[in-house]
C-alpha cells in the first residue's frame, strides 16, 4: 500500500477500515477482506478522499451487496461503500423525488406506497440499493428503475460532481452506457400521485409472486445470468440438465434455477465453478453463451 495507515486514519477517521472482512457485505455472505473499505459520510468527505488517493489505487463501489460477488482473496484495492448518511428520500418538489443513493429499494418504495405515488411498487421486491439498482437497471414485473428516473447526481474518480439527465444515459437490461468508474450519490425520480389502496394491491401481488417463484431467506445474489433475446436463463438452465449441479456447498436452488446459492460453507470459488460448469453446459447444448448479470470483484485466494 502507498499510503500510510496512520495518515489515512487521521485523515478519515472512523470511517475507514483496513482488511475489513467482506462477507458480511454480500447476500452470498462470501468473500476475503478488502484492503480499504471506505465509508463516506458526505460528499465532501468522499471528494477529499477520491483526491487524496489520486487514482493510485483501484477502487470498486458496492451497494446493498445483492447482486456481487466478492472473490475469496478479497479487494486489494479500495472498497466504497456509501455511509446511511446517504440514504434519505426528500420530497423536493411536488412530482419530484430526491433520494440518496445508499436508499434500500425496499424502503423507497414503502416511502411510495405511504404518500400515494406510483410506480416505485416493483422495488419492495428488489433487495438492493438506489445506487445498486441504477447501475444494473434493475427491475421486475415489466418495470424498471429507469422508467421512473429524471436524473442522477455522480462523482467520478477524481472527484468531480457531475448531474446526469435521464435522457442522456442509454439505459439497457440490466446495465447502462455510464463508465464504470462513477459513483452515484443520489437520483431525482418523477413522483406521481395515484391511489394507495391499488399501489399497495400491486405491492402484495408482486410480492406473492416473488415468494411463490423464487427462494427467500437464502444466501444468493439472484439472478446469475442474463435471460437471453429467445429464452430464459433459468430455461436453459433446467433443460441442460445442471439444476442438480454442485460445489462443495454452492448449489443452484431448487425452486429457481438461476439463483445459485450458498448453503452454509462454500466459497466464492465453489460458486465461481458452478458458474463456469453452467455456463459451459448450456453452450454445449444450445450453442448460447450466458452472460453473467452477477457482478464479481476482488481476487482469487493465494495457495501458500
Ligand atoms: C433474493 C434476490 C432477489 C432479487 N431480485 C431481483 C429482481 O427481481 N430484479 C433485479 O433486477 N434484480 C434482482 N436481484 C439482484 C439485485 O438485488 C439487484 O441487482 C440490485 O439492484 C443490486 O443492488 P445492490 O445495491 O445490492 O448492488 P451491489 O450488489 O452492491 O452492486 C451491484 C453493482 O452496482 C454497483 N454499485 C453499487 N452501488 C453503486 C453506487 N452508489 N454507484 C455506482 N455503482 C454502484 C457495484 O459496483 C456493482 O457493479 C435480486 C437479488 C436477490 C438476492
Amino acid at each position: 500500500m502507498n499510503f500510510k495507515k496512520s495518515e489515512l486514519i487521521k485523515k478519515f477517521g472512523k470511517n475507514i477500515f483496513f482488511q475489513e472482512d467482506l462477507s458480511k457485505y454480500s447476500w452470498f455472505n462470501l468473500g476475503g477482506p478488502a484492503n480499504i473499505l471506505f465509508k463516506p459520510e458526505s460528499i465532501e468527505q468522499l471528494k477529499n478522499f477520491l483526491n487524496y488517493i489520486n487514482n493510485s489505487l483501484e477502487i470498486t463501489c458496492l451497494g446493498a451487496g445483492s447482486n456481487t460477488l466478492i472473490r475469496d482473496g478479497g479487494f486489494s484495492g479500495v472498497v466504497i461503500k456509501l455511509s446511511p448518511k446517504f440514504s434519505y428520500i426528500k420530497q423536493i418538489e411536488k412530482n419530484i423525488l430526491e433520494v440518496g443513493a445508499a436508499t434500500l429499494d425496499k424502503n423507497l418504495s414503502r416511502y411510495a406506497a405511504e404518500n400515494s405515488i406510483v410506480n416505485f411498487e416493483f422495488l419492495s421486491c428488489i433487495p438492493g440499493s438506489v445506487g445498486g439498482t441504477i447501475k444494473m437497471n434493475s427491475g421486475c414485473y415489466g418495470n424498471e428503475i429507469s422508467d421512473i428516473l429524471i436524473s442522477v447526481q455522480a462523482i467520478d474518480l477524481k472527484g468531480n460532481l457531475i448531474e446526469i439527465k435521464r435522457d442522456k444515459i442509454k439505459f439497457i437490461y440490466r446495465g447502462n452506457n455510464l463508465p464504470d468508474d462513477l459513483i452515484f450519490l443520489s437520483a431525482r425520480f418523477h413522483a406521481k400521485n395515484g391511489d394507495g389502496n391499488l399501489i399497495n394491491k400491486k405491492i402484495k401481488k408482486y410480492s406473492k409472486e416473488k415468494k411463490d417463484s423464487q427462494p427467500s431467506q437464502i444466501k444468493t445474489c439472484g439472478s446469475t445470468f442474463k435471460n437471453t433475446k429467445n429464452k430464459k436463463a433459468w430455461e436453459l438452465i433446467k433443460d441442460s440438465n445442471c439444476n442438480l449441479l454442485s460445489f462443495g456447498k454452492a448449489k443452484i436452488s431448487e425452486k429457481h434455477c438461476n439463483f445459485f446459492v450458498n448453503e452454509g460453507g462454500a466459497s466464492s470459488e465453489d460458486i465461481e465453478k458452478l458458474i463456469n460448469t453452467v455456463r459451459q453446459k448450456v453452450f454445449d447444448k444450445h450453442k448460447i453463451k450466458l452472460d453473467l448479470e452477477l457482478k464479481i470483484i476482488g481476487e482469487n485466494k493465494k495457495n501458500v
